[in-house]
């Protein structure tokens, strides 16, 4: 049996399911699911992150948060969560950084989701001697003041796919021919969801809808608005998405989305425009939406970057494209967008504008 044959069943009995299901089936089956059954990150796996490219990347994150914290009286007892921690390098690095801020990582309960029992493995080692905890789902976080990160994190959770059609919807459900998974396209509909839609867009264009990105940044800002702290969201994405952004990515390469269910990454394009008004609704402020390298220049990676070489000479190149690749507009610094969602009367962390 592999995931292709458990979809495809699945398929012959229900009909053609939404990307979202697909998508779904595919990252987090518990047998057959990418993220269940691997490490991706890295050069060996299918993709890098930027805490994979450099220690700059959580270290300065880290020291944000920390004076995000300090902003707001520094609370005695907070919880510092990372959404999707993948090996535990950013939540590492942010910590060391952040113990140079007295009472700060003292006062953190460190609190890891993660979907993925092999990524959990990995992150109980690099981030041992600081006993993070582990939860399922970001509405389990503890009821106290709420600093936390999440990279990389809501490009993977499942989208649906909609064409515009005449004056409503079709939405774009994966089938059969044979034995071939593809995608098709299901009978118009009005979307409620997508009625600020169809101000900007044409029938025949692709719009993305992630359900659970509006329902966990909601959670997540009704707790910031009750207790205090904030979130800081990096993803690639734009305001508004357009298009059909679902990418699948194995061993650094592109690849079709429908042909190895299970084996290559899937992600789609972060909708900022959803995150925000789903922390308005539960009272919190956000900030700009900020291009990456915007953002970690004002933080000061170039001056770090500049100490880390006086400390290394011999690692001067490493360090001068590992700052290029995280802030360089044509590498990660502009497709990679930051967005902070505070409570409405504090300011946005250190780096972003209301
Ligand atoms: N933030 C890390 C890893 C990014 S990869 C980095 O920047 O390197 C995506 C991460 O999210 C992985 O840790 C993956 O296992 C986790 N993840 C994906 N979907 C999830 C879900 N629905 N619930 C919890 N964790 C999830």
């Amino acid at each position: 049996m592999s995931l292709h044959d458990i979809i495809a069943a699945r398929i012959r009995q229900d009909g053609p399911i939404s990307m979202a299901d697909y998508m779904a089936d595919c990252l987090l089956h518990p047998t057959y699911g990418y993220y269940a059954t691997r490490d991706p990150l890295g050069a060996a796996g299918d993709f890098i992150t930027a805490p994979e490219i450099s220690q700059m990347f959580g270290e300065l994150i880290g020291l944000a948060l920390a004076q995000t914290w300090l902003d707001q009286g520094a609370p005695s007892r907070f919880t510092l969560a990372e959404l999707g921690p993948g090996r535990g390098t950013l939540m590492a690095d942010a910590l060391r950084a952040a113990s140079r801020v007295p009472g700060f990582v003292e006062a953190a309960r460190i609190v890891l989701v993660e979907a993925s029992p092999v990524l959990r493995d990995i992150q109980r080692s690099t981030l041992a001697g600081f006993a993070p905890e582990w939860i399922d789902t970001p509405d389990a976080l503890p009821d106290l003041p709420l600093y936390l990160i999440a990279n990389e994190f809501f490009d993977a959770l499942p989208v649906r796919q909609f064409e515009r059609g005449q004056t409503g919807w079709h939405e774009l459900r994966v089938g059969l021919e044979g034995d071939r998974l593809l995608r098709g396209r299901a009978g118009e509909a009005p979307q409620p969801a997508l009625d600020h839609r169809l101000d900007d867009t044409q029938p025949g264009d692709i719009v993305e809808l992630c359900p659970q990105a509006a329902r966990i940044t909601e959670s997540l800002s009704t707790r910031i608005a009750a207790q205090g702290g904030a979130a800081l969201i990096l993803d690639y994405g734009d305001w508004r998405s357009l298009g059909d952004t679902v990418q699948a990515l194995r061993a650094h390469a592109p690849v079709d989305a429908f042909d190895t269910p299970g084996q290559a990454d899937l992600t789609a394009h972060v909708d900022f425009e959803s995150l925000a008004q789903a922390s308005r609704r539960a009272g919190c402020s956000h900030s700009r939406v900020t291009p990456q390298g915007v953002f970690l220049e004002r933080l000061g990676i170039t001056q770090r970057a500049q100490s880390l070489v006086r400390a290394r000479p011999d690692q001067a190149d490493t360090i001068a494209a590992a700052h290029r690749r995280l802030t360089h507009p044509e590498e990660m610094g502009n497709l990679f967008k930051v967005i902070a969602i505070q409570p409405e009367t504090a300011t946005p962390p250190p780096g972003l504008m209301p």
